[in-house]
């Protein structure tokens, strides 16, 4: 028996862990999000065993996917969390996880979401600046606790990802510059109810070079070896997410490489346990949105045809590749005889940028025929909107030979359910 982990072509039909996606597709009907909990495994074991011997803990992060059956999987494989909002913690919190386990990033935290994480005795807030961090300590003071808080250190690093997806440059929102953090170490007198844990740094969101992440490993040790000068003991350091995964096919490191570079780096400091954030590299080539052909049609242009495939699902469903031109991989269910065509591949909405893929080489698709719209685990539900009054799809899990309704469709009466 060949081990199936994922989604691969068995008999000219695309299966996940041999179940065929096409019948999935005409049980649960479509939009329909599709994951393997053989590959979830896969990854998360992949990233916990290239740590060795080496201190760590991997808080998946919920923002990638937070459906609570995912959650749930990845507390029982023995992930800890990255919270984004108090949501995320209270999933967290119901998948199973300890709030010992959660750790707490965001960059606009509310009063009222410090107030539960400090209550909660989060693992850390992830704190992005001197006034959160002037928050936090009067919201620990008020309630007589001592908050765990790690000061995200912005390291001015280009990690060479989507502009909109880099988070670790000087003009980006995000933490604190290195000179502010050297001052705040100096005069952490200021905040006597908080105690600073761990440094935390993200660099960006789908990284496929590990340059960036030695860069930022060296700017970290500094950042220790200053605040041990100063008499500051820390737990850990959190070097956040962003392993990318390769969209199109292309070669990126995998998980053994991130880590032997993350180990590499920060061998300086390697009596503190690593923390990571993985969300995308964990999840995303698990999952697929399958979608059916609505319409076809060709457009003739003076020196050329488009042809246009007209998908049941779109930006409401899959918005990467309408916010950042992201590339996914479509691929038909069923094998189809014919040439391949040049396909340029259309969610429903009444939007340009609602395309989910140009010029794809395809077979000729005919209304009713479906595809799957790979590498979609990721930021695809998590993102998914109700926009056009769409219900959002329903997903199932494959896991083994059993296969799950993890979240069921929605229906038009559960959106009304909330209005006046
Ligand atoms: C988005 C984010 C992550 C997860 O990023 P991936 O690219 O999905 O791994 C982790 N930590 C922080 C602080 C983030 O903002």
């Amino acid at each position: 028996m060949p081990v199936l982990t994922g989604f691969s072509h068995e008999n000219h039909r695309l299966a996940c862990d041999g179940i065929p996606l096409d019948d999935l597709a005409a049980a649960h009907g479509t939009p329909l999000y599709v994951y393997s909990a053989a590959l979830l495994r896969a990854r998360y074991t992949a990233l916990d065993e290239a740590f060795g011997a080496r201190p760590h803990a991997i808080h998946y992060a919920l923002k990638a996917n937070s459906a609570l059956a995912i959650a749930r999987l990845l507390c029982e494989l023995g992930a800890a969390a990255d919270a984004n909002s108090a949501g995320e913690i209270d999933v967290a919190l119901r998948a199973g996880f300890a709030a010992g386990q959660i750790v707490f990033t965001g960059v606009g935290k509310t009063r009222a979401e410090l107030e539960r994480a400090i209550a909660l005795g989060v693992r850390a807030i992830n704190a992005e600046s001197a006034g959160e961090l002037t928050r936090i300590d009067a919201i620990a003071g008020a309630a007589g606790s001592r908050a765990r808080v790690a000061l995200r250190v912005n390291p001015d690093i280009d990690a060479g990802t989507h502009p909109h997806i880099s988070t670790g440059l000087h003009v980006n929102k995000f933490g604190v510059s290195l000179d502010e953090a050297h001052e705040i170490f100096a005069s952490l007198a200021r905040w006597p109810h908080l105690s600073i844990v761990a440094i935390h740094m993200h660099v960006g969101s789908q990284v496929t070079s590990l340059e960036p992440i030695g860069r930022a490993g060296a700017v970290m040790v500094d950042t220790v070896r200053g605040l041990r000068a100063r008499g500051v003991a820390l737990e850990y350091v959190d070097m956040g997410g962003g392993l990318g995964i390769s969209y199109d096919g292309a070669c990126v490191p995998g998980p053994a490489a991130y880590v032997a570079a993350l180990v590499e780096a920060l061998r300086p400091i390697d009596d503190l346990p690593i923390v990571i954030e993985p969300g995308r590299a964990i999840v995303g080539p698990a999952g697929a949105l399958l979608a059916t052909v609505v319409d076809v049609k060709v457009r003739r242009h003076a020196d050329r045809e488009q042809r246009f495939v007209v998908l049941d699902a779109g930006m409401t469903e899959l918005m990467r590749p309408a916010l950042y031109g992201a590339f996914h991989r479509i691929e038909a269910l069923e094998e189809r005889s014919g040439e391949l065509v040049s396909t340029d591949v259309v969610g429903p909405s009444c939007e340009s940028t609602d395309v989910v893929g140009t010029e794809r080489s395809l077979p000729p698709l005919q209304v009713g025929d479906r595809v799957a719209i790979r590498d979609a685990g990721a930021y695809g539900f998590a993102m998914a909107s109700n926009y056009l009054r769409r219900p959002l799809p329903a997903e199932v899990l494959v896991d083994g030979d059993r296969t799950r309704v993890i979240r069921r469709r929605q229906t038009v009466e559960d959106l009304l359910a909330l209005e006046a």
